[in-house]
């Protein structure tokens, strides 16, 4: 038998029974020994137009009950070789954005004194900025890969500054991100100003809009950022309205035109080999998700992102 936690199998216990974990998990109350947690930030309010993210990391474990410890495609084995839990909801405020982003800065930095990679399920996308002071507070500044169909560089919305559309302008501002080795991509969709994007790569910010993507294998993409990367720190945020709305129509901020699913596999895939010390998967948004695809997809491609942490066995 395996030293490490396993979801619970669909043989033992019905798929539709059992715990709202992630893939049925063992929660954990201690943060010791673990390699991988993921954790819930169920927020939405720092969203610009739709709400209902703070239903989302509910949805993503429900949908994730279906998920097998195995991936079939590239022989990951997660489960084999790192002991991995889901550690709950943090205890945001949903009266106060400013007083949840300290909270969720807070709740990461004690999680982060233990050497354990955090998979966040959101959430809107301004969880990011408190997670990401956390990380470079234990890291330095990090490589980001930032998959959205936003670039999320608004300078501030309504006067405030801390948004989920004003994540990254802050991340770089404040030092948290290595400017040249961040990588916007899925980029697409109206824009205030035709040069919205411009400043930011400015900054060196690397980005690949959708309609560069689109029809074609993302693979070759992934590789070369991955090569570029090296062995950096790296974060992965990934928003699910990257993904076209045909495939992810449950967000707040949907987008026409975006990836497709198995570009979203290949992305992910492809980073097999990067030194992710963290993850997010934002923005699914529950009561625009009537068929449950969208948290059904955010929680595969969480697993996805598990398959690729350093240290994770291959069969
Ligand atoms: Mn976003
Ligand atoms: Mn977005």
């Amino acid at each position: 038998m395996s030293d490490f936690n396993q979801p619970i199998s669909g043989n033992d216990l019905a798929r539709f029974s059992g715990p709202n974990t992630f893939m049925r998990l063992p929660v954990a109350n201690a943060l010791s020994g673990l390699d991988a947690a993921l954790v819930g930030v169920p927020l939405d309010i720092g969203a610009s137009w739709r709400s209902g993210t703070r239903f989302g990391p509910k949805q993503i474990r429900a949908e994730s009950a279906m998920i097998r410890p195995y991936n079939m495609a590239t022989g990951a084995a997660p489960f084999d070789s790192l002991q991995v839990s889901d550690i709950g909801d943090l205890a945001i405020n949903t009266f106060s954005l400013s007083d949840s982003i300290r909270i969720i800065s807070g709740s990461y930095d004690e999680i982060l004194t233990n050497d354990v990679i955090p998979l966040a399920m959101g959430g809107d996308h301004s969880i990011t900025l408190p997670i990401l002071r956390s990380m470079a507070r234990k890291h330095g500044p990090l490589a980001l890969v930032h998959v959205d169909a936003h670039a999320d560089v608004n300078d501030e919305m309504f006067g405030e500054r801390e948004t989920h559309g004003t994540v990254f302008r802050r991340a770089y501002e404040e030092g948290l991100i290595l400017a040249d080795k961040t990588y916007q991509i899925g980029l697409r969709g109206t824009g205030y100003g035709a040069d919205d994007f411009a400043e930011a790569q400015g900054w060196g910010f690397q980005q690949f809009p959708a309609h560069e993507l689109w029809h074609s294998s993302v693979t070759r993409m992934a590789e070369e950022i991955r090569r570029d990367i090296g062995d950096r720190p790296t974060y992965v945020s990934y928003d699910i309205d990257s993904l076209d709305p045909a495939f992810a129509p449950g967000t707040g901020t949907p987008e026409i035109g975006g990836l497709t699913t198995p570009q979203a596999l290949e992305l992910i895939r492809g980073l097999k080999g990067a030194q992710i010390v963290g993850c997010d998967l934002v923005e699914v948004s529950p009561p625009y998700d009537p068929s449950g695809n969208t948290a059904l997809t955010g929680a595969n491609l969480l697993y996805e992102l598990l398959c690729v942490l350093p240290g994770v066995a291959q069969r």
